[in-house]
């Protein structure tokens, strides 16, 4: 059995402890227990034998969490997709993974059913264990003669730290998803680098509102919470109507959000009730150090930011919890893995030297599914994650953007990143984006689009004056944006970052001024 599996066994062993939350219910060990081998054994007997690739589409709650955890146990390779997808964004998400099987909500089947269909995913079973509190869920499998029948021998046993579990996609931020074949060691060790950093035990209480789909819910939120023995407590997503009671109730000790969310609740004027609440961690893209702030300074909890991606199956950097220095501006340290900065003739650079971030260690995928990690024979078996950073004195990294990111103006390399600073550093300013779109002349140039805090203030078209000012005032004249647009919204993907490959669509934007 894996070391994962053993892990996870051990912590769940304890009879009719609460662990997770959801519907109004705390699920109890047992129930999980019984519940997952019910499930173990239908999908069993509809033909799914290890190595062979499923879809959840389930929204986050106890089903989710129950049949992860089946699939884990029976070495079925698990890809999460969005459940609010509509059927024809499924529809180019399939011909990705070789499903052979789906599950998913009664609802959502009946959304999705013909596109399902059309790819031979017709023969429909109901799950719905005995004497269990769990909402029943379909699984739709292949009918065409490829599954496996009960009665065929079954040779292979549990799977093994090398086995692969979850199949993803990363967000696409940069152009189409790669595909990462994350095994159990892969899984485990990311896990294990959260528990440690976090100093997770059986006391925590983490608030699961980041979609289950996206690594970082999967295994920061859940993997090490049932590890570490500590409980989870499900919602749908996050809802700021809810957030603070909800995490007063449940003695919620930390949560993982994105810096979409902080911004929301560092606005919000509802009066904070008392909470137990150890620290917020805060991934996925740049966290504004005015947020940061604002949320410190009024709120009172620490927010640890940190930086993580999908081939590490979540956690790369983390700023350490207090009394240690958290740095604003900084994504933390290398935590449980190497991390090296490299130029570009993939040299390593020493403190304070802009480079392509490179990772290695046990949590990170060695290459991408069909396609060689890198070719350059040195660096073999690292990861190049395309972001741009450095290190400080200290070891404290500083994300500074993205390779491919990177404005081309005039052969002068611009960096998106130190523009949006700028321009985030007025108060007036949400959030800022930067893009370079073509030009006859630069061949690039810069253009900024800016939400503002306040609409109405925003609208007399002062706004775009005083930035315009504040840029000459901070950046080289090449770096100052040629436009500025004031806009309602940006379009942000499921992780809240800004998908910049829509900007330059400039009808999807929806302007102000
Ligand atoms: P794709 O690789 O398909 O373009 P993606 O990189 O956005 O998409 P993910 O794996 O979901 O897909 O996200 C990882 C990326 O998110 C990192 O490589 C980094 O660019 C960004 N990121 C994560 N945390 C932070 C952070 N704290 N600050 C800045 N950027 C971050
Ligand atoms: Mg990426």
């Amino acid at each position: 059995m894996s070391t994962l599996l053993a892990s996870l066994e051990k912590a769940l062993a304890a009879d009719n402890r609460p662990i997770l939350f959801d519907n109004d219910t705390w699920h109890t060990t047992s129930e999980l227990r019984r519940d997952v081998l019910h499930v173990v054994s239908t999908l069993y007997e509809a033909g799914l034998r290890e190595r062979d690739e499923v879809l959840i589409g389930l929204p986050n709650s106890y089903e989710f969490a129950v049949v992860y955890l089946a699939l884990l146990q029976s070495g079925v390779v698990i890809s999460p997709v969005n459940p609010k997808m509509p059927a024809a964004e499924l529809e180019r998400v399939l011909p990705r993974v070789q499903a052979k099987a789906v599950f998913l909500q009664p609802a959502q089947h009946e959304a999705w059913q013909s596109v399902l269909e059309a790819s031979g995913l017709s023969s429909t079973t109901e799950i719905a264990p005995p004497d269990s509190a769990m909402e029943p869920i379909v699984l739709t499998a292949l009918s065409d003669g490829s599954m496996q029948s009960a009665q065929e021998a079954h040779e292979s046993g549990a799977p093994d730290d090398d086995a692969p579990a979850v199949l993803m996609f990363t967000s696409g931020t940069t152009g189409q998803p790669k595909g990462v074949l994350l095994r159990h060691r892969h899984l485990l060790h990311a896990a294990d680098n959260v528990i440690n950093s976090h100093q997770l035990t059986e006391e925590d209480v983490t608030y699961c509102m980041l979609p289950l789909f996206h690594i970082n819910a999967q295994v920061i939120v859940l993997l090490s919470s049932l590890v570490s023995g500590g409980r989870i407590v499900m919602v749908d997503r996050f809802h700021a109507s809810r957030f603070w009671n909800d995490i007063s109730t449940h003695g919620v000790t930390w949560v993982s959000a994105v810096p979409t969310i902080l911004s929301i609740l560092s606005k919000l004027d509802t009066k904070v009730p008392e909470h137990r609440l150890r620290f917020i961690r805060s991934a996925s893209a740049p966290l504004a150090p005015a947020i940061k702030n604002r949320f410190e300074s009024a709120i009172g909890v620490p927010v640890v930011e940190s930086y993580g991606m999908t081939e590490a199956a979540g956690q790369i950097c983390i700023n350490p919890l207090p009394p240690a220095l958290r740095k604003t501006g900084s994504v933390g340290k290398p935590f449980g893995l190497e991390l090296q900065i490299l130029d570009d003739q993939e040299r390593p650079l020493g403190a304070g030297q802009v480079g392509e971030i490179v990772i290695r260690g046990k949590n990170v995928i060695e290459s991408y599914v069909g396609l060689e990690a890198n070719s350059s024979s040195k660096w073999r078996g690292w990861i190049f994650t395309g972001d741009l950073g450095y290190r400080d004195d200290d070891g404290y990294v500083f994300i500074t953007g993205r390779v491919k990111e990177i404005i081309n103006r005039a052969g002068e390399k611009l960096s998106p990143r130190e523009i949006e600073d700028v321009l985030n550093g007025h108060p007036a300013v949400d959030r800022a984006a930067v893009i370079g779109v073509p030009d006859a002349l630069y061949g690039e140039r810069v253009v900024a689009y800016v939400v503002p805090v306040d609409e109405q203030a925003a609208a007399s078209g002062k706004l775009v004056d005083e930035l315009g000012e504040l840029c000459k005032a901070s950046l080289a004249h090449h770096k100052c944006p040629s436009e500025i647009f004031v806009a309602k919204s940006l379009p942000v993907g499921p992780t809240g970052k800004v998908q910049k490959h829509l900007l330059r669509d400039a009808t999807k934007v929806h302007l102000l001024a």
